[in-house]
Order: structure tokens, then C-alpha cells, then sequence
């Protein structure tokens, strides 16, 4: 994907006018470089002459301590960090006084776990930030208030507005514009938007094209693929995806594409994956549905691990006599999700 220096600017731009990073403030660095989201953490820092501080890989999973000793003043990851602390009993209140800004981006920030933060991190700003990689890390936001501004039905923070010199707007049936209110494809363009995928020209004019907006006029834009819609305060609101992408601990996943790795291991067309277990509207992991493939669970995890990271790899391998399908032929991702339902409830967790 070819993202220009001129859009990365105009991000760091926009974080550096919201946040005022200064030579005294003491910055996280949460996720690796091949993720989007290092891109705020480095170069804000550099930008704003900060201090970097790295997260090691033993604490990801549980960097209050890390918090703590380093005194941070600025925190950035994805929201699914907060209940891996929450579950460990390391949110305590009042426990990162030092925390003045908190930037959550990369996948929905539930109302209670904006909260937990808000309660441990007492002088901290809590923003959720919403932003494909297309559009460079981040491109609208909506911070914690009181009243909190929520998505109707969701327990989630609203994805707020655009940044200044961002566009978003929702589009139906054909790349026609819907009013305020109605739901459809969340649309964005502006100066952080990607020129386009390398070497994909087709897949480039199928999600950035370009439309007449009724007054904005002819602009491009990017289709999300996420379904949302603006309320009457020009708000927007996140409501899931259109097709199977889905986030595992905020990295990017196209269920699809791991299907096609399934297949491929397996040799055989009767395979699926569904991201599985879903909390808070956020998956933890995949698990992979098989069906008479002939060969064992332990070799298909073996294959797959030479072809995907550890992070989409499925947490469990489920054979199966037959796949439902659903009437129109394709296999029924939701009938195997209520099978993983199922046996939950049975077990009582
Ligand atoms: P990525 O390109 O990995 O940053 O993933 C972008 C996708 O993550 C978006 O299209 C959304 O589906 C999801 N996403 C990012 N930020 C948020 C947010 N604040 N709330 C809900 N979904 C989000």
C-alpha cells in the first residue's frame, strides 16, 4: 500500500495540535514496527523531541508495571490490552497517575473498558481514535466524556468525527451518498488517504473510487468496508464490517484469506475458520472448523504455522461430520458459532 510522507505529516500534524507532546513527556511504545500504529509512537516522539519508551515483548500482554516504573505520560495500543490488565487484577485505582493522554485505536473501545482505564489513569485524557491503515493509523475520534457518547446498542464509544481536513460519509447501493441516519459504507477521503495498492491496480479503483458527493463535489475516496452511520450531531458510529475482516488483539484479519490457507493445508474445500471467542465486540483468536480431511489436527497446525503468524493461528482445531451451509451454499459461519456457543454455556464459563 503506498502511503505518502504528505499524509503521514498530516497525521502526526493533527496528534501533535490535539496532544502538545513536549521533551517532558514520556511515550509508549506498544506495537512493532510492521504495525500502522508504531507510526504515531516513533514519530511523535521524534517529532516532538519526547522519550521513547519500548514496551518489551514478556510485558505486552500486561505493561502495568512497565506504565509505572517509566512514568509514562502517554499511552497508545489497541483496547484489548485494558482487559487483559483488568482480568489480572493489575487496574487498580488511581495506578498510572502519570498518564495524561491515552490513545486507543484499532479495533471498538467498550464503554467499560474506557472506564476501568479512567478510573486507574485519574489525569488522563481517554480517546478513542478510529482509522484503517488506508487512511493512515487514525482519522476520527471520540474521547470519554461524561455522559460518555455511545453507540446506540453497542456499549461502545462512538468513532466520534473526522480530523480536521478528513472527510467521512456513508455510501449505499452503487456509490450513492446517504442522508444523516441511515446506515451503509463508511467512506473517507482527504489528504491521509493511501495513493493505492501496489501492483493491484483493480483492487485500487475498486476501494478508492471516485464519486460525486452531493457538495463536496467529484473526490476520492476510500471504502471501508466497515458499516456505520452519522446521527443527528454529525456523529459516527461503528456497527461491524460488511464482509468477514475481523480483528484478533487489534492485527488486521480476512477470515477469507485464512480460509484459503486452511484449504490449501488441508486440501480439501470443506474447511473454515470463525473468529472465536468474541468479548466486548473484540475476537482473542480464530478457530478453524475441518471436515474429512484425512489428515491429523496436529499436522494442519503444523502447516498453517508455516504460512500464518502466531497471532492467526487457530486456538483449536474442530472436526466435524458436515459443514452447515446456509440455503444459498456457502458455509454457515454463524451455525458454527453457535455450536462454540453452545458448548461454553454447557461448560459453564
Ligand atoms: P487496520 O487497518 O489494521 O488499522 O484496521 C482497520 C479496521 O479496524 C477498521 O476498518 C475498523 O474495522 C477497525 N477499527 C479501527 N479503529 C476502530 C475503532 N475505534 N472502533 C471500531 N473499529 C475500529
Amino acid at each position: 500500500m503506498k502511503i505518502e510522507t504528505r499524509s503521514v505529516y498530516h497525521f502526526l500534524n493533527h496528534c501533535q495540535t490535539l496532544y502538545n507532546i513536549g521533551p517532558e513527556d514520556r511515550v509508549s511504545n506498544f506495537s512493532e514496527v510492521s504495525f500502522d500504529f508504531s507510526v504515531l509512537d516513533l514519530w511523535l516522539t521524534w517529532y516532538a523531541r519526547a522519550s521513547l519508551h519500548v514496551v518489551p515483548e514478556s510485558q505486552l500482554m500486561a505493561p502495568a508495571r512497565f506504565i509505572q516504573e517509566h512514568k509514562l505520560t502517554f499511552w497508545a495500543s489497541v483496547p484489548s490490552v485494558i482487559l487483559f490488565l483488568d482480568r489480572l487484577k493489575h487496574l487498580k485505582e488511581g495506578c498510572f497517575p502519570t498518564l495524561r493522554v491515552s490513545y486507543f485505536c484499532g479495533e471498538a473501545l467498550p464503554l467499560s473498558s474506557a472506564l476501568l482505564w479512567g478510573r486507574a489513569a485519574p489525569n488522563c485524557v481517554i480517546d478513542n481514535h478510529y482509522g484503517p491503515t488506508e487512511a493512515t493509523v487514525g482519522c476520527s475520534l471520540e474521547r470519554l466524556t461524561d455522559p460518555p457518547n455511545l453507540t446506540p446498542g453497542r456499549d461502545i464509544l462512538s468513532i466520534g468525527r473526522p480530523y480536521s481536513g478528513m472527510r467521512m460519509a456513508i455510501v449505499g447501493e452503487q456509490g450513492i451518498f446517504l442522508p444523516q441516519g441511515e446506515t451503509g459504507e463508511l467512506a473517507l477521503s482527504g489528504p491521509q488517504i493511501t495513493q493505492g495498492y501496489l501492483g493491484d491496480d483493480e483492487l485500487t479503483s475498486r476501494r478508492l473510487p471516485v464519486l460525486d458527493h452531493p457538495s463536496l463535489g467529484r473526490l476520492r475516496w476510500y471504502l471501508t468496508g466497515d458499516l456505520s452511520f452519522e446521527d443527528a450531531s454529525g456523529t459516527f458510529h461503528h456497527m461491524g464490517r460488511i464482509d468477514n475482516q475481523v480483528k484478533v488483539l487489534g492485527h488486521r484479519i480476512e477470515l477469507e484469506e485464512l480460509d484459503a490457507h486452511l484449504r490449501q493445508v488441508c486440501k480439501c474445500e470443506s474447511v473454515v475458520m470463525v473468529a472465536w471467542p468474541i468479548r466486548n465486540g473484540s475476537a482473542e483468536g480464530v478457530v478453524a472448523f475441518v471436515c474429512a480431511t484425512g489428515i491429523t489436527t496436529g499436522q494442519i497446525l503444523d502447516g498453517l504455522k508455516k504460512r500464518l503468524p502466531p497471532y492467526a493461528l487457530p486456538r483449536e482445531i474442530i472436526e466435524i461430520e458436515s459443514m452447515p451451509m446456509t440455503p444459498n451454499g456457502k458455509i454457515d459461519r454463524k451455525a458454527l458459532l453457535n455450536i462454540l456457543a453452545g458448548r461454553m454455556q454447557g461448560s459453564g464459563i
